[in-house]
This record gives C-alpha cells, sequence and structure tokens, in this order.
C-alpha cells in the first residue's frame, strides 16, 4: 500500500503522470481539480463555491478542498493506497491533511516556468474523458482521439490566467517542496525528461518507498 503525493506547478504533468502509475499500480488517482469541476458541472454547493476562484487561477479556500478530500480518502478504495494530485497546495492543506493520512513518498516533477506557459496555453482537453492534448500535436485535429468529442480550452488555461497561477503556485504551493523535503518524504524529478522517462523514474522512487 502507497499513499502518494504528486506537487508540482501547473502543467508539470502531474494529472497525466499520476494516471498512468495509478493504472500500472492499481490505485485510485484523486484529482482535486477533477473533482471541483465535476461539482461545478453538476452545480453542487462546492462547485458553486469555487467557480469563482478557480476561473480567476486562484486557490479554492482550503477549508473547501480539505473537507473534499478528507471525505474521498475515507472510502474504501482507498485503503489499497492512492495518488493526490493536486492536493495539497498550501501548507495549511498539508497540514490538515497530516491528520487524516499518512503519506509514504511526496513526488515532485520540477519544471521552468517558460515552459509551462506554452505548455498550458496551447493545452486543449477533452471535456467528455478528460484526455489532454497540445495544439502543437494535434494538426489541426479538433476532437477526442478517444470519444470524438470535440476538445475545448478549459478557462483556466487562457493565457492571462496562466500566469496568475503560476504566481500562486510559487507563493503558496512551492513552500510544500520543503515541507515535505523536511518530513524526508520528497523526491524531486526533472522536467526536461519525455513522458515515459518520467514515468519510469517515478516507479523507480515508489518501489524503493514500499
Ligand atoms: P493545474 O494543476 O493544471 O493547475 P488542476 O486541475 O489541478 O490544474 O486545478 C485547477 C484549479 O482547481 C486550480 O487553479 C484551483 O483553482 C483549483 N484547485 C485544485 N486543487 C486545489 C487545491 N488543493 N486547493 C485549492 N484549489 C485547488
Amino acid at each position: 500500500m502507497l499513499n502518494i503525493v504528486f506537487l508540482g506547478p501547473p502543467g508539470a504533468g502531474k494529472g497525466t503522470q499520476a494516471k498512468i502509475v495509478c493504472e500500472k499500480l492499481g490505485i485510485p488517482q484523486i484529482s482535486t481539480g477533477d473533482m471541483l469541476r465535476s461539482a461545478i458541472a453538476n452545480q453542487t454547493e462546492t462547485g458553486l463555491k469555487a467557480k469563482t476562484f478557480m476561473d480567476a487561477g486562484q486557490l479554492v479556500p482550503d477549508e473547501v478542498v480539505i473537507a473534499l478530500v478528507k471525505e474521498r480518502l475515507a472510502m474504501d478504495d482507498c485503503k489499497k493506497g492512492y495518488i493526490l494530485d493536486g492536493f495539497p497546495r498550501t501548507v495549511e492543506q498539508a497540514e490538515a491533511l497530516q491528520t487524516f493520512a499518512k503519506l509514504d513518498a511526496v513526488v515532485d516533477l520540477d519544471v521552468a516556468d517558460e515552459v509551462l506557459v506554452k505548455r498550458l496555453s496551447g493545452r486543449r482537453v477533452c471535456p467528455l474523458c478528460g484526455a489532454p492534448y497540445h495544439v502543437d500535436r494535434l494538426n489541426g485535429e479538433k476532437s477526442c482521439k478517444v470519444d470524438g468529442t470535440p476538445l475545448i480550452q478549459r478557462d483556466d488555461d487562457k493565457p492571462e490566467t496562466v500566469l496568475s497561477r503560476l504566481e500562486v503556485y510559487h507563493k503558496k504551493t512551492a513552500p510544500l517542496i520543503d515541507f515535505y523535503k523536511n518530513a524526508g518524504l520528497l523526491h524531486s524529478i526533472g522536467g526536461d525528461l519525455t513522458l515515459e522517462e518520467i514515468s519510469a523514474e517515478i516507479l523507480k522512487v515508489l518501489e524503493a518507498s514500499k
């Protein structure tokens, strides 16, 4: 059983890697971004609280996401381990997490800001299955390869919002690198590797954390 956190700036590939690794290990991927987007789509109370913050590229208030994650980790499928993708994002969230979860490893994906801006502003996603794409590799294709749904640009991937998300990351989330280094849990992986190389590195690190 491994309880894992994926840390890293927006656009570092946390979601992509979390999906690959979760499938390999047979554990759930818990993405607060996906949970919040689905809460918005379903117009739940949480969704209504989260929407304005997300559209502006700001963090949703700690108490909202903490409650969401606490409830999710209490579900049966998390007993065999999980990957938290996008949580915690503040020291307050990390401190709250300590009270209801025991982590085995924190994987930090380290990517330079210039690369992130390019990736995020060119990102397109399938609104149905969440599959991510980049305009540079789509060759004009406008639909999802998996289910044919027309791809969209997330509201928070618009250029103005991308910059505020990076600013928020540096101010609020980057301090978690030291937080988890001090806890002896941190494993940093450089972002100048290919997708496959990063997955392989992550699996190696996790194997050693068992
Ligand atoms: P990315 O990692 O590309 O920024 P996410 O899907 O993880 O995308 O998050 C999108 C947005 O959802 C964030 O900008 C933020 O508004 C909100 N969000 C997700 N996770 C959290 C969290 N742990 N705390 C606060 N807000 C969050």
